[in-house]
């Protein structure tokens, strides 16, 4: 039996995995003890990931060769890989020298590691010249990156998981840390039990299994988050809590936002967020007064038309209070996926460049032109991903590749995505498995590989490095998805009469040189990172050369990266939901992740024993609304939005408010059908989602839908 140290490929927690694998098969995993992001534990998931990788399962489910469709809806054909990589090349140089760079697109994944996702924006911004590549993780962490940047000037997420130990306050918002992020969750129940003392908050509409352990859970109405933290600081200014000398010396801007929170008065607040004002005043208390207060959050502020606002409204409580920069302190934001931060890193969204540059600033382009080796980086900023899919949908992309994502399952408004793929010229999808739904779509297939046969690195929530690497060989005809990206690219450079030197990679580890010199001199500077070191240890940026370790926390000094070094205080206004509910749609639809899913099932859908947790799909409804609509457990029942309509089993929930409805994301076609409001077949609750977006990180209000339910 040969041990191989990786990492986990579900969430942004990270925990280090120790695959055991006999020759080309992976027989078992166990928690890495000596991992700091979980040392030695895994959950449910991430201790049966061997079982998704077993013989049979991998027969069953995984694309081992490329395919092509002649026509579309017909069944796919085998064909090599010369040829396809070829045929992809030529489709795309053909739409690109007829109808321009943004004529094509790019749509990526927060699953790709950090080598693949460098090689696909430097193809994307450097070769074909458009910046219309962005990423699942647009629907996940777009709203973080627009908070950070927008409050303390650099999307660095400044605290780590040492400091759920340091903390007297954790301050959970929008984030059911229990399901999604169950081993960082465990650490916060050792903090608990080590520090009894410790106070835990939850704001969430539903009473999740987070709240299990809180001393106070805020009920909030869907969508006030920002009410609830500007009553937070209007308390705060009144009981006299915030921190003056902080302020003066730290910060700026905190004129205009006392001024803005001065009507969000404790009456207000608790008649919009649907809390008791003695709540409230708990919140803002211990918040403020406690030694260190962390806040932890995730999709509930993220996945919102109010994303950016959301994120920054609660950082402002931790620049008005100081509670950031110490131990135990600090705004915290959970990543959702396993890699978005390195994504993030690598400038692979429509709106960024390498090493957190801006796309809108014109000597960060004249930077990353100039370490690329091209004449320039365009300056038009790229199609987001709901952008992306509309303009598909209307004409204007013609050639769409997509990487390790399934947006046939996962974007909202599925009825546009669906005529976005249907629409396009050409659609490749380079994927690891063949049940996706996206895949029916695809013009050609190229087969990837995924966890355990892939080299390369992520970063996890608390900015720490990880290797992944292969236990086992590639199989079938599987490559490496940088490897796929590079070779395609070089086969474009040819056709765009380039020099054909810009993918000169002969591993993973050479994608990964370049793309540490890109972040010298950077915040997340990495030049002291090597292979090497991360074969030690799994490290936190930044880590500049010369220095032998990374930093834990940042902002200890008091210096921000701003013009200025001060943080800012964001003068943001509460906004209502996109989609109101209204007499025709009387109930919000919230939708999130289950305990022992992942994504779109194509991997955790795998395994019989994690549908022992939640078995089947339903709407789970407040029983009070139930009996009003005379509904039965189990009984089927039509919701509907004003986009489609889809059929499933209605459940008693007591967990949520009354007029609200939970749907888990997780289930697709196979579970969930229905029907677009034109009557295109449609599946899965994004059949229901709305497509509005943050106007700041385009981030799309997944979290809130306005539906009517209806018994079948
Ligand atoms: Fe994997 Fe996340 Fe579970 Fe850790 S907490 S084992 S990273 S799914």
């Amino acid at each position: 039996m040969t041990e191989t140290r990786s990492t986990c490929p579900y969430c942004g927690v990270g925990c280090g995995v120790i695959i055991e694998s006999d020759g080309a098969q992976i027989t078992g995993v166990r928690g890495d003890p000596a991992h700091p992001a979980n040392f030695g534990r895994l959950c449910t998931k991430g201790s049966t990931l061997h079982l998704t990788a077993s013989a049979a399962v991998t027969r069953q489910t995984r694309l081992l060769q490329p395919m092509h469709r002649a026509q579309r809806g017909a069944a796919p054909q085998p064909l090599g890989w010369d040829e396809a990589l070829e045929n992809a090349a030529e489709k795309f140089a053909h739409v690109i020298r007829e109808h321009g760079p943004d004529a094509v697109g790019f749509y990526v994944s927060g699953q790709l590691l950090t080598e693949d996702y460098y090689v696909f924006n430097k193809l994307a911004k450097g070769l074909v010249g458009t910046n219309n590549i962005d990423t699942n993780s647009r629907l996940c962490m777009s709203s973080a990156v627009a908070g950070y940047k927008k409050t303390l000037g650099a999307d660095a997420p400044p605290a780590c998981y040492e400091d759920f130990g340091h903390a007297q306050c954790l301050f959970i918002a929008g984030s059911n840390t229990a399901w999604a992020h169950p081993i960082a969750f465990r650490r916060i129940e050792d903090a608990k039990a080590a520090n009894p003392a410790m106070k835990i908050i939850v704001a969430d509409p539903r009473r999740t299994d987070t709240c299990e352990i809180a001393d106070l859970h805020l009920p909030l109405q869907p969508g006030t988050d920002v009410m609830l933290f500007h009553g937070m600081l209007h308390l705060m200014l009144w009981e006299g809590w915030t921190d003056a000398a902080y302020i003066a010396a730290h910060t700026s801007g905190f004129d205009a936002i006392k001024a803005t929170v001065r009507d969000c008065t404790p009456e207000r607040v608790a008649q919009v967020c649907g809390i008791t004002r003695e709540a409230l005043f708990e919140a803002a208390r211990l918040f403020a007064t406690s030694a260190a207060t962390l806040s932890l959050y995730c999709q509930g502020l993220n996945q919102s038309s109010s994303g950016t606002a959301k994120n920054a409204a609660l950082i402002n409580l931790h620049l008005a209070t100081g509670q950031i920069g110490k131990p135990g302190a600090g705004p915290f934001s959970l990543t959702g996926q396993p890699n978005a931060m390195g994504g993030r890193e690598v400038g692979g969204l429509a709106n960024l460049l390498s090493a957190h540059r801006d796309l809108g600033n014109p000597q960060h382009r004249a930077e990353v032109a100039s370490f690329w080796g091209v004449p320039a980086v365009p300056d038009k900023p790229g199609k987001t991903a709901v952008e992306m899919f509309q303009a598909a949908a209307d004409g204007e992309i013609r050639a769409l590749w997509i990487a390790c994502t399934n947006p046939a399952q996962s974007m909202p408004d599925q009825a546009t995505v669906r005529r976005a793929l249907q629409r396009c010229e050409f659609v490749v999808v380079q994927e690891a498995f063949a049940t996706t739904a996206t895949c029916a779509f695809a013009d050609l297939l190229l087969p990837a590989t995924t966890w355990g046969e892939k080299d390369g690195t992520v970063t996890n929530s608390e900015r720490r490095i990880s290797r992944v690497r292969n236990a086992v060989a590639r199989p079938g005809q599987t490559r490496d998805d940088w490897v796929i990206a590079a070779e395609f690219a070089r086969r474009l450079e040819a056709r765009l009469g380039r020099a054909g030197t810009l993918f000169p990679y002969a591993d993973a580890e050479a994608v990964w040189n370049e793309h540490r010199e890109s972040t010298r001199g950077r915040d997340l500077d990495i030049t002291g990172m090597s292979y090497a070191m991360l074969e030690a240890a799994p490290q936190q940026w930044p880590l500049r050369e010369g220095e032998a370790s990374g930093r834990s926390r940042l902002y200890e000094d008091g210096v921000f990266p701003t013009p200025d070094g001060r943080a800012r205080f964001a003068d943001v206004a509460y906004k209502p939901l996109a989609e109101a509910r209204e007499a025709r749609y009387p109930f919000s639809l919230n939708t999130g992740r289950l305990r022992d899913q992942w994504h779109g099932m194509s991997r955790t859908g795998t395994l019989g024993r994690l549908f022992g947790h939640v078995p089947e799909p339903t709407v789970q409804m407040h029983p009070q609304d139930m009996a009003r609509r005379q509904l039965a457990d189990g009984e089927l029942v039509h919701v509907t939005s004003r986009r489609g309509s889809i059929l499933l089993p209605v459940s008693a929930s007591p967990e949520l408010g009354l007029g609200q409805s939970f749907i888990a994301m997780h289930w697709g076609g196979e579970y969930i059908s229905g029907r677009s409001s034109t009557g295109e077949l449609l599946a899965g609750v994004n059949a229901l989602t709305t497509p509005a977006f943050c106007p700041d990180s385009k981030q799309p209000e997944l979290k809130h839908t306005a539906v009517k339910i209806l018994k079948a």
